[in-house]
């Protein structure tokens, strides 16, 4: 190991305390999306990177840091810090940040605040051990990245307010980079009918119908998931052949039929049904033959079906993406692993989407790391983070700094 590397990583080891006392706090600062009040944990995240000598700003409660040391590369850490809601069952306080065993309990212990404190406690750990550096390192805090990212990363992207070549993402788990993303779309079908009695007027097929007969969304509805749940066990057949983690074992694409509404009575034809369904897929597939599988499927229905009335939007659509292993960033990363786990650790499948999409849209080269295990309780009750992964992944953070801009 070179010696600047042994410099960095015995400089977080000697932090091990104040690590761990910034997450605890970080964690204690509610910031559930919903309702996104983030107002507190931006400026606690901010305080932190200004105590750095980072130049920083706020925008819409999105926090960026940067530490402009000379011309050169430039490369983003980004880490969210919403959360999912606390929801039931605890039995640990949700705001607590108690450690116990070497795990601090919290909502975001895991996803994601642990990658917003492994990249500024990273960024402390250059800085102390006062190696030179070059180009820029961009730090981002972020919220919304439970509900899409459209006011978090996309946005900050979106407006200019960050740039860079590569960027290191915080939010899966530990042991390994993840190198290869598959693809995500969220889809909206809204089907609007006509109410009526259930009994007297049931919604008789043309040409029985009268102007007294309802047109039943939910019947219609239902050869709509009939389709998507045709496509899921189509996907089931194609297995991927990029690398899979222990924790991340899904190697198909999906299809979640997550949400739906309709009808309001058990007399009535139901004159209003949506489904939300989000899908994913692995990177042998692309989104947009599968949004266009989906969108011929509601032609041809409406054609066969004057009456019905189907809109359909798809907020988020993001393609696959998998990293070339043989580019700088790439090698940074790897060397990191090496650094922390003294073997090296090749990239593997993440289906899950996260931020990343935002990224890699712009062509900015992204990996993403983290600390959520499988047993981590993450999006359920009691959350935790092992201490263990919190400095490992602080760790690989300041040493891929520490290979890239070199
Ligand atoms: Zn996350």
């Amino acid at each position: 190991m070179e010696n600047n590397e042994k410099i960095v990583l015995q400089k977080i080891d000697e932090m091990q305390d104040e690590i761990v006392k910034f997450h605890q706090q970080i964690v204690q600062i509610p910031s559930e999306n919903p309702p996104s009040k983030y107002k507190e944990v931006a400026k606690f995240t901010e305080n932190k990177m200004k105590e750095l000598g980072l130049k920083t700003q706020i925008k819409r409660n999105n926090v960026i840091g940067e530490l402009n040391i000379s011309q050169g590369k430039t490369l983003i850490f980004n880490g969210h810090y919403d959360t999912v809601e606390a929801f039931k069952n605890w039995t640990k306080d949700p705001f607590g940040g108690e450690i116990i065993d070497g795990k601090i309990y919290g909502r975001g212990a895991s996803d994601d605040k642990s990658s917003v404190t492994a990249e500024i406690f990273a960024t402390k750990a250059l800085l102390n051990a006062k190696i030179n550096l070059n180009g820029t390192l961009i730090l981002t805090a972020v919220g919304d990245e439970e509900t899409g990212g459209l006011r978090g990363a996309e946005y900050l992207l979106s407006e200019g307010l960050v740039k860079g070549d590569a960027c290191l993402l915080g939010d899966a788990s530990p042991d390994y980079p993840f190198g290869y993303t598959g693809g995500t779309m969220y889809i909206t079908f809204t089907i609007k009918g006509k109410q009526a009695h259930g009994l007297g007027f049931p919604d008789l097929p043309a040409p029985y119908r009268n102007e007294h007969s309802g047109i039943n969304t939910i019947e219609r509805m239902v050869k709509i998931m009939n389709f998507l749940l045709e496509l899921k066990k189509e996907f089931l057949k194609k297995e991927s052949k990029y690398p899979l983690s222990d924790s991340r074992r899904s190697s198909v694409s999906s299809v979640n039929l997550a949400e739906i509404h309709g009808g309001n009575k058990i007399t009535t034809v139901p004159d209003k049904c949506y489904l939300h369904c989000s899908i994913n897929t692995i990177p042998e597939q692309d989104i947009e033959s599968v949004k266009k599988r989906i969108l011929d499927f509601v032609e041809d229905f409406k054609r066969q079906d004057p009456d019905l009335d189907i809109s359909v939007q798809i907020p988020i659509s993001m393609e696959p993406f998998t990293i070339d292993d043989k580019t700088d960033f790439a090698k940074a990363v790897k060397k990191a692993t090496m650094g922390v786990f003294k073997e090296e650790r090749d990239f593997k499948l993440m289906m899950p989407s996260c931020d990343a999409h935002w990224f890699q849209e712009r062509n900015i080269e992204t990996i993403i790391i983290g600390s959520s295990r499988a047993d981590n309780n993450v999006h359920s009750s009691d959350e935790f983070v092992y201490i263990e992964d919190l400095i490992n992944t602080t760790k690989l953070f300041a040493l891929t700094a520490l290979n890239y801009l070199k």
